[in-house]
């Protein structure tokens, strides 16, 4: 099953002029954060189409927002784990231009990377279904059903089922992914479109792409290297090699 050279793949970085870094809520499982679909997941405490959807915001916020308030408490004391802080250290190094995240938890940044894009946005900050102002989160979470000055709904600045995906990160995004080397695909399931296409783009641009998972995900039959276990262990050695 398992199908990985980790001085291979460290060759493969050192040579390449651009690695990215495309992660989902599995890097932050051992930092306490739980993912969506693993047996403890999100969705398993929560339906998804009661909480998951934009629809669900806007037709009942208590509800809506009584999940989110706790989840962001749950954020707010999270960590960076040893797989945040590898990622972190190979990009100090010159080893890694960007990471694609589509987690909203922030802890990419907490472990001092710079160039992170958040394909799903974030949970910092809150913003108006009515005019687009945007907030800090606390002061969302000083309301009981959140509101913008204008009186429109606010909900956290991360895109909710059947949202699009801002244009300015799929810009960066398809662009990172079309000119990478090297794409490491870290922690996430790879069921969730349009950020699942882009490990099958940056295959066909000519990438090595490397799956880091604790089981195989939607992308294991194109990967050239699979490594099954915690990211907080195979990313801390990948980046010793370097
Ligand atoms: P997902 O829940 O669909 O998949 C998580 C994947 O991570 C699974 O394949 C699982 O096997 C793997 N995994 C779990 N723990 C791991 C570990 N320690 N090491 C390596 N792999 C591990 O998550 P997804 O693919 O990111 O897609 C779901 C959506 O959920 C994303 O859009 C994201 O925005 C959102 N989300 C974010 C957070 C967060 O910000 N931390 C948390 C939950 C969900």
């Amino acid at each position: 099953m398992e199908r990985g050279n980790l001085k291979e793949v460290a060759e493969a970085i050192k040579d390449a002029k651009i690695v990215v870094a495309l992660t989902g809520a599995g890097i932050s499982t051992e930092s306490g954060i739980p993912d969506f679909r693993s047996k403890n997941g999100l969705w398993s405490r929560f339906n998804i189409n009661e909480y998951g959807y934009i629809d669900n915001i806007i037709s009942n916020p208590a509800k809506v927002w009584k999940m989110l308030r706790s989840l962001i408490n749950d954020l707010k004391d999270a960590k960076p784990n040893p797989a945040h802080i590898a990622l972190a250290k190979m990009e100090e190094k010159g080893y890694l231009h960007a990471i694609i995240t589509q987690n909203v938890d922030s802890l990419h940044q907490k472990a001092g990377s710079k160039n992170v894009v958040e394909f799903h946005g974030n949970f910092r900050e809150a913003i108006c279904l009515q005019c687009r102002k945007i907030y800090p989160i606390e002061y969302a979470l000083r309301q009981e059903i959140p509101r913008c000055e204008c009186g429109g709904l606010l909900k956290p600045n991360a895109v909710f089922f059947g949202e699009p995906i801002e244009r300015d990160v799929l810009i960066k995004s398809f662009g990172y992914t079309e000119n990478c080397n090297v794409m490491l695909v870290v922690g996430t399931s790879a069921m969730v479109y349009p950020a699942a296409q882009l490990p099958v783009m940056a295959k066909q641009n000519g990438a090595m792409i490397v799956e880091i998972n604790e089981e195989p995900s939607m992308i294991a039959g194109i990967a050239d290297h699979s490594f099954y276990g915690k990211a907080g262990e195979i990313l801390p050695k990948l980046a010793s090699l370097l």
